[in-house]
């Protein structure tokens, strides 16, 4: 039987991030997977595909909308889906044999197949077609991850009714897409069909998109994502989804009573969130379990129940993002090895890659209001700006929160051109605890859209930006 110091059981970026630091840090390390490719969600149905689609459609819909003002004509543009489709599988398959590249750089043993305890210290490697191997090691990831979560009632047949994962796939163009959920998948890859010509409606439980990031982005993308065409149907709720002949069918009602109605479409996108993913895995036979709602619990230092067992990413749950999951592969690693990482769940960003793209990090307003904090914000518009005017992406907003009586900054909220790596920069500014001031004094490249960020700053800290 072959011995490891570590197993990885996940080749998501939480386990194949983990397991290339641990090799880097001297332990002999396996990586199991179940599926042929590795990467997991993020490189194969998720990150990875829905940002090339994205790009693609945001390119077609550029080119449909905004070049003659440029003053460039094109004539009649022609979508051709497939390739569009065929594009997106090349670019997930480059990057997954990039990890397959990384495992043999750092001589991780890598084994496909459905791993599953046996005990606390040995796992089961099953593959159809070949015989189960068991494999023993000293100690273990669990980064199993997540899988979209879908009620019975939704009828999820992967013909009318969809999740991102067929979503990615369809090769002809749906004239109209239900889309339940107006959360990041539901905004991201119904905007891609709407670019690309699709009638898109989204159904919200709540009463706003992204109801879990700072009201004033929630307010901010609506705008230019009802430019698109997109549809919202807020504070709905779905009971039901299922094929009838080649339409999705689905029930819903206003949340607070009204009469129940259908709608109908060529497919419904199920976009309601993800469930932590551990089927088959045995964890009783480990000596472990669930939480009621599916998630390893494991306690500061991500150990679960048996100390030498470890979980990170989507299956602890917490933020279901691939940095966090990577973030913790790699705390968990380094703490084998003796080191004294430390991570701060309260600054790790989140993006939305919509047009303008969406990025936050740290407190939202009403976070700060329900906890009580004494707060100052600032804000500015990407249309005062010099490069959202010569690049002629006008819509959005930078946004700082600042702590009334100290000034550091508490929590940076962006809608706008290049967010997502605008983002960044508030990442470094919240870890080094900057205040509003220290941001509103550096010099930023002029013209950028980071000069909204040092404006927000401005405003936050004295209230008087300059350029509005
Ligand atoms: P996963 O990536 O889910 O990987 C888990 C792996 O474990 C899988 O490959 C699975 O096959 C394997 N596995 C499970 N059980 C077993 C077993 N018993 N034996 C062997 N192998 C097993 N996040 C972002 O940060 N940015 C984005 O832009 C973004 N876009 C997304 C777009 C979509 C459409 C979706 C669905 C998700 C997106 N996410 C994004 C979320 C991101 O993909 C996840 O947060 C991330 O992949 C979680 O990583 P993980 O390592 O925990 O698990
Ligand atoms: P989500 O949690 O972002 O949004 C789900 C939305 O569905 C919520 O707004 C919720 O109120 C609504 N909802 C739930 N039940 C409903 C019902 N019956 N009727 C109507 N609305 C209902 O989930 P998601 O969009 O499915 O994404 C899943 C996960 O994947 C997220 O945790 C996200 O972090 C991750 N993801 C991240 C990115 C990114 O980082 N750019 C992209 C895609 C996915």
């Amino acid at each position: 039987m072959q011995t490891f110091d570590l197993l990885i059981i996940g080749s998501g970026p939480g386990g194949y991030v983990a397991a290339i630091r641990a090799a880097q840090l001297g332990m002999k390390t396996a990586l199991v997977e179940r599926y042929n490719t590795l990467g997991g969600t993020c490189l194969n149905v998720g990150c990875i595909p829905s940002k090339a689609l994205l790009d693609s459609s945001e390119r077609y819909h550029e080119a449909q909308t905004t070049f003659e003002e440029h003053g460039i004509g094109v004539g009649q543009l022609k979508l051709n889906l497939s390739k569009m489709i065929e594009r997106k599988n090349a670019v997930v398959s480059q990057t997954v044999s990039g990890i397959d590249y990384l495992m043999k750089k750092n001589r991780i043993e890598v084994f496909h197949g459905h791993a599953a305890f046996e005990n606390d210290k040995t796992v089961r490697i099953s593959r159809k077609g070949k015989e189960d191997q068991l494999v023993q090691a000293e100690r273990f990831i669990i980064a199993t991850g997540s899988k979209p979560k879908v009620p019975p009632s939704f009828h999820y047949d992967k013909k009318r009714i969809i999740t991102s994962t067929e979503a990615l796939q369809l090769d002809k163009l749906p004239k109209q897409l239900l889309v339940v959920g107006a959360g990041v998948i539901g905004l991201e890859l119904g905007s891609v069909f709407a670019r690309l010509g699709t009638e898109v409606t989204v159904i919200e439980y709540l009463d706003r998109a992204l109801p879990t990031m700072d009201k004033d982005c929630s307010k901010e993308i609506l705008r230019p994502l009802k430019k698109l065409g997109m549809k919202f149907l807020f504070n709905h709720q779905v009971h039901e989804a299922k094929t009838q002949g080649r339409k999705a069918v689905v029930a819903l009602q206003k949340r607070e009573g009204g009469e129940p109605f259908q709608l109908k479409a060529d497919y419904c996108l199920v976009a309601i969130g993800r469930r932590p993913y551990t089927d088959g895995l045995h964890l009783a036979k480990a000596g472990l379990k669930t939480d009621e709602r599916g998630f390893i619990p494991v306690n500061e230092k991500l150990q679960t129940a048996k100390e030498h067992i470890y979980a990170i990413g989507d299956v602890v749950g917490g933020a279901m993002l691939a940095h966090k999951a990577e973030e913790e592969g790699v705390f968990v690693v380094e703490q084998l090895a003796g080191q004294q990482p430390a991570l701060h769940y309260d600054r790790i960003p989140s993006v939305v890659y919509t047009w303008p793209e969406v990025a936050s990090v740290g407190r939202t307003e009403e976070e700060l209001k329900k906890a009580g904090i004494p707060y100052k914000a600032g804000k500015f518009p990407f249309r005062a700006l010099g490069r959202a005017r010569a690049s002629g992406d006008l819509d959005g907003m930078v946004k700082v929160l600042a702590h009334k009586e100290n000034d550091e900054i508490l929590g940076i909220h962006i809608v706008g051109a290049r967010a997502a790596d605008l983002i960044a920069m508030a990442v470094s500014l919240l870890e080094y605890r900057a205040s509003a001031e220290d941001a509103a004094r550096m010099t930023y490249p002029h013209p950028t859209f980071a000069e909204a960020l040092k404006e927000a700053a401005l405003a936050a800290w004295d209230g008087k930006p300059l350029h509005i």
